[in-house]
């Protein structure tokens, strides 16, 4: 009887705690000998939904559950539909972690989760459009000019983008389309972004007559990331993280040939904050707050890389350090 009904709780797109306002995106029935735990509103549900071993000794049988979350009305009305006795529990790790999801398949983060997604990089959009107005009003000829609004529409696109994504992502999952055209577009960000931050070193230092090729061929690799992640998004994760590899760590080779170093330890800090930044970007399920942390490597880097930009390239007291344009 409880399979056939089952359908009707997954109708539900998810339950509410009552005291805390807090979504429980996953919560354990038990009724009778089946116990099955169910993902609500989660599109990582597995078709099959997996059997828990039984009766385990935290399920309560009477009372409210534990943590002190009370019993949602979706879960009640979920308990009179089925007339039978059971009881829900919200899991800790369920609150700030969900489970690891297999590599085919996208991270569901819990409320906490999603909250921090949003802040840590919604913070950084006000202060990422001011420091790039401030490289554009320091701009002293043409190629500064370019190299600042290049360089300050990718540090805000990243910001912007990130912060919409994970907005929409949170709130309005049910965009499927709008979702996934914009996570789409928040991987896309990230190559810009990473030619957007060499641009200003590329374009305003003297270079070597082959290094200055790295001027035209960092946006041909961020074209290619582009490309790759419209046809691929997803779906070969290894080879999308070997394309922000050699996307970020080839023009740094060219960098460090220059003959003028300075700022050379700022990028070096910057890329280190990324490469940090990695481990938790690939530890969804494993750490909480895995991608807020991620994020926060992020802003960290760029951060680092605007300094060593406004201090090195645009600051008028370097400006004798200007080599060539
Ligand atoms: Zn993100």
């Amino acid at each position: 009887m409880f399979a056939h009904r089952l359908p009707d709780f997954q109708k539900t797109k998810y339950a509410r705690c009552t005291s805390t306002g807090i979504k429980l995106n996953a919560v354990k029935l038990k009724a009778g000998r089946y116990q099955r735990q169910l993902r609500l509103g989660n599109p990582a549900l597995p078709a099959e939904i997996p059997k828990l071993p039984e009766r385990p000794a935290e399920v309560q049988t009477s009372g409210a559950p534990s943590l002190g979350v009370p019993a949602t009305h979706s879960q009640m009305s979920s308990r009179r539909a089925t007339g039978l006795d059971h009881r829900v529990l919200a899991q800790p790790t369920e609150v700030f972690m969900n489970h690891r999801v297999p590599a085919h398949k996208r991270y569901q983060p819990t409320e906490y989760e999603h909250a921090a997604n949003c802040a840590t990089h919604a913070l950084w959009i006000i202060p990422s459009i001011l420091g790039s107005s401030n490289l554009y009003f320091l701009s002293d000829d043409d190629w500064e000019t370019i190299s600042a609004w290049i360089y300050g529409l990718g540090l805000c696109g990243l910001f912007v983008v990130s912060t919409v994504f994970h907005t929409i992502s949170w709130k309005k999952s049910h965009l499927r389309t709008v979702e996934h055209c914009l996570h789409m577009s928040d991987r896309m960000v990230i190559y810009f972004f990473i030619a957007a931050s060499y641009a200003p070193w590329l374009n305003l230092r003297e270079l070597g007559p082959w290094a200055s090729h790295m001027r035209w061929l960092v946006w041909i690799m961020a074209s290619v990331g582009t490309v790759y992640v419209f046809f691929f998004h997803e779906r070969y994760k290894l080879v999308e993280l070997l394309c922000y590899t050699v996307t970020g760590f080839l023009p740094a080779l060219v960098i460090l040939s220059m003959p003028n170093t300075e700022g050379i330890w700022e990028l070096l800090t910057g890329g280190v904050f990324y490469c940090l930044g990695m481990v938790f970007f690939k530890s969804d399920g494993r750490i909480p707050f895995a991608h807020a942390i991620w994020h926060l490597f992020v802003a960290f880097g760029a951060g680092t890389h605007y300094y060593a930009i406004w201090r090195y390239l645009y600051l008028p007291s370097t400006l004798q350090a200007k080599v060539s344009k």
